[in-house]
């Protein structure tokens, strides 16, 4: 096929919003919620189809079937930056961050997923591989659980799946962080504990915050203590605040230029992106070559079968989390999803692609 001209034309998008209920109400320094929203995404092309998907608004479905598919449709499946371009100036107008970007995230990874397997490689494969597996992080550790919520999860990302690290949300309740702090502590022993405040925090108060979460709770990681628009706010903390304390943000990056200029700030110690919404495959792999030029560490958020196989490719890349919410959906939605082992997950080099195939039936009860 390749060599060969256009052979594989994208021939039918298809786009399915999914609302899943959490197990628990859950919330963070700024938000909560009780259900997640998850958009597949399906394209055929070449007698194969691709799967993505992305978790956002179930207003991105219609965006997808709509004005993506458009630009998509007949693009050949194996040039994806030709079909990621066309995308890209289709939504200009409407803005190409937030929904938009979240849109061409789950498309870019269906045609991807579609390109591995039209070529019969598992995408890891096709990329090419810095490491055959990678380490995640346990997160959630939300402000709405009780004590013994907490400690169950937390203990139980490090007893049963090998991590090294885990995450809990903070500052919703300033004042009842210390205690939930200390209970998390004694829950994981001396392994890695990271906390994230979801940019809750006035800089001095995230400042002062900073100290107490270094000296009396040995925090490792501090994310978006400050909103992540404050770039001047990260920057001073990560000047300030203990050596030992990284500061941490990059999760609503939707575009190239909102890392460039994260990364140009010297605003972060380690930078998060989320191939659910910084363009897919592509954006997230754009992203891990811009920290390289910095020599920032990549971490990528949440939706852990979406980064696995990217996150083998990507050159300074730190680790995934393997954050409640999607573990649970992927684990219950996505055949092939992976599972940890020793605090790892990789990719199973016996199946193409992304390596998953999606329960349609099992999801119908959630579709919106
Ligand atoms: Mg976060």
């Amino acid at each position: 096929m390749p060599g060969t001209g256009s052979t594989a034309p994208v021939q039918a998008v298809r786009a399915q919003a999914y609302v899943i209920p959490t197990d628990s109400p859950e919330a963070d320094g700024t938000m909560q919620w009780t259900s997640t929203t998850l958009i597949v995404v399906e394209v055929d092309g070449g007698g194969c189809m691709g799967l993505g998907y992305t978790y956002t608004d179930a207003a991105a479905a219609p965006l997808i079937r709509g004005m993506l598919a458009e630009v998509v449709k007949g693009q050949d499946a194996l040039d994806i930056p030709a079909a990621w371009q066309a995308m890209q100036r289709r939504v200009r107008n409407v803005g190409r961050q937030g929904l938009a970007a979240t849109a061409i995230s789950a498309m870019d990874a269906a045609l991807w997923d579609l390109k591995a397997r039209l070529l019969g490689l598992p995408l890891a494969l096709l990329l090419g591989r810095a490491r055959e597996a990678v380490p995640i992080y346990g997160s959630g550790g939300f402000t709405t659980y009780s004590d013994a919520q907490l400690r169950d999860q937390l203990a139980g990302w490090v007893e049963r799946d090998g991590c090294q690290w885990v995450k809990m949300k903070i500052s919703t309740h300033p004042g009842q962080d210390p205690h939930r702090l200390a209970v998390a502590r004694k829950a994981i022993g001396d392994h890695g504990l990271f906390v994230d405040s979801n940019g809750a925090l006035s800089t001095k108060q995230a400042l002062a915050t900073a100290d107490i979460l270094a000296r009396d709770f040995g925090v490792l990681w501090y994310e978006e203590p400050v909103s992540s628009d404050d770039l001047e706010g990260l920057r001073l903390l990560r000047q300030r605040a203990p050596a030992t304390l990284e500061i941490v943000a990059g999760e609503y990056g939707y575009e190239i230029d909102y890392f460039r200029r994260m990364l140009n700030a010297g605003a972060v110690d380690v930078q998060q992106a989320d191939a659910s919404r910084c363009g897919g495959i592509t954006g997230f792999l754009r992203a891990a070559v811009l920290c390289d030029a910095h020599h920032v560490d990549l971490s990528g958020h949440c939706a852990p079968t979406l980064h696995l196989h990217a996150a083998c490719a990507a050159p300074h890349f730190r680790h995934l989390e393997w954050f409640h919410d999607h573990v649970r959906i992927e684990q219950m939605l996505f055949d092939g999803a992976p599972v940890a082992q020793e605090g790892m997950i990789r990719p199973d080099l016996s199946r193409p692609g992304l390596g998953i195939a999606f329960r349609r039936q099992d999801a119908e009860r959630y579709a919106a």
